[in-house]
Parts: C-alpha cells; structure tokens; sequence
C-alpha cells in the first residue's frame, strides 16, 4: 500500500504533511502518527507548537534541517539541531513546547508517534536529546544509514524504545539496493523523502509504503537516488483510544487524562 499524506496544519497554525494518522492510514500499530514538517516559507511554522500536554505514547523527533527549542513539565530545556533527535517519553504526562527555527532558511524533519504497551502507558516521563554526532553512521556499498534506533548490520542506535522497533535513515545512490531484515510478525514502512525507491512499484518522494513481505524486504533507489527513512515496530495488538494528544486504551482512560488536565495534575 502506498499513502501520499495529507497537508493539514496543526499547533499553532504549522503546516505539515500527515503521513500516519491520517484518514488514509489513522494507524499501524505501534505508531499512531507520522508528520512531517518542512518549508522554506517561515510563515508555515514559526509560530510552533505552543505548550500542549501529552499522555500515553512516545514521540520521536527528527530533524533534517533546523532547529527545534523544547522546554517542558518536567524541567526538561532542549535545543535540537541538524540531523538530531528528541526522544521524548510522555507516559503518564508531560506538558511541553516545541518551536522550529531555521538553518540556512530550511526546516525539515519528522515526529513519530510511538504507541506504549498499557502497563507502561503510566511511567515517570522521560526525555533525552540525541545530538547528530551520536547517531552511527553505517557505510556500505552504494549507500549510508544513520542508525537512530535498533541494530543494523550489527550496529546499534542510541534510542532506547519501550516496545521492539527500529528506525533508520538511508541514502541510497542510484540504482544500488539494500536488503534489510525484518521480523516477520512486525509492522513496516518507509518514507521517501527525496528521489525515488523502487520495490514492486516506484514509490515517490512525499510517499510512504506500507510493507506486505515476510523476512525483509530489497530496495532499490531510482535513477536520482533516494533518501528516505524506514521504520519497523512489534505491534502490540491492545485496544487504541484517542483523544487528540492523549492515546489510552479505553475511552474512560482519555476521559481522566482530560480530566487530569484540566485539574492540573496530569504532570504531577
Ligand atoms: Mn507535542
């Protein structure tokens, strides 16, 4: 299956590409949602995402291009910078800000939303800035992968999920092609987000492709070349309920975290 995203704003009037989360895709289980952010026009994000709570899931911030200030509930300050990550746990809640900067007039990246197994949807919340010069970079023949979570070809990524996943970001020259593993029983897809890869189909830039194959799956890039990220994840199979930042099991669980919210303890 191969989903284009949809253009739609969000936070504080930030125009985005809703590439997981979105009536096409709302989910593939462990992650509830993909953006992603990117625009040479300041007016379509400069005004952020103004603090805003979260309960229940991960997020996983990476940018490509820019800057990105984080400040939030639990003391946390950050300041993400080219080909950086944020790994932020949300779990039981944490309020925060996130306010996108340029560099050299760009700013690109993606948020993933990873979904947490019920009995850890409640966990202190965590949070951890990776700097670009802690992500691997693997070299091998007609390509390069920075490994931001889980193991690729023996080498291991510094994001530490709370569910079995990985996450990779590979540049890929033309027409070269890359094998990469993947457990049978988990979720998988890639983003294309410049050039071209070809599976049984040519997939876009801006595309994203569901994979449908047992063992793992061979990419190749297109004439241009392609650079895409390509993220797999054990699905947990529990019950999804959500209410805009908060993602529950059960309808009553948003209901109290709402509730917890307006009461102002959500973060304690
Ligand atoms: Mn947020």
């Amino acid at each position: 299956m191969v989903v284009p995203g949809i253009l739609t704003s969000d936070g504080a009037g930030v125009n985005l590409r809703r590439i997981i989360g979105s009536p096409q895709l709302n989910m593939l289980d462990p992650f509830l949602l993909l953006d992603e952010f990117g625009s040479n026009n300041p007016e379509d994000y400069i005004c952020g995402f103004p603090p805003h709570p979260h309960r229940g899931f991960e997020t996983i911030t990476y940018m490509l291009n820019g800057k990105f200030h984080h400040k939030d509930s639990t003391r946390n300050e950050g300041y993400l910078t080219d080909g950086s990550v944020q790994w932020m746990t949300a779990g039981r809640g944490v309020i925060h800000s996130e306010m996108p900067e340029q560099t050299d007039g760009l700013v690109r990246g993606f948020q993933l939303w990873l979904n947490l197994p019920k009995n850890k949807k409640m966990i202190p919340p965590y949070y951890k800035d990776i700097p670009a010069v802690n992500i691997p970079r693997v070299e091998f023949p007609g390509g390069i992968t920075k490994v931001i979570a889980g193991k690729f070809m023996g080498v291991k990524g510094p994001g530490q999920p709370k569910t079995g996943m990985f996450y990779y970001d590979i540049k890929l020259q033309s027409q070269k092609e890359l094998y990469i593993p993947i457990i049978d029983s988990w979720n998988a897809f890639f983003f294309v987000y410049e050039g071209t890869i070809i599976i049984n189909k040519t997939v876009e830039r801006d595309q994203l492709a569901v994979l449908n194959i047992k063992g793992g799956c061979l990419l190749k890039a297109g004439g241009l070349g392609a650079q895409f990220i390509i993220v797999a994840g054990k699905p947990l199979n529990e019950p999804v309920a959500r209410g805009g930042p908060f993602v529950m099991n059960t309808r009553e669980e948003i209901m109290q975290a709402i509730n917890d919210y307006k009461n102002g303890i959500l973060v304690k």
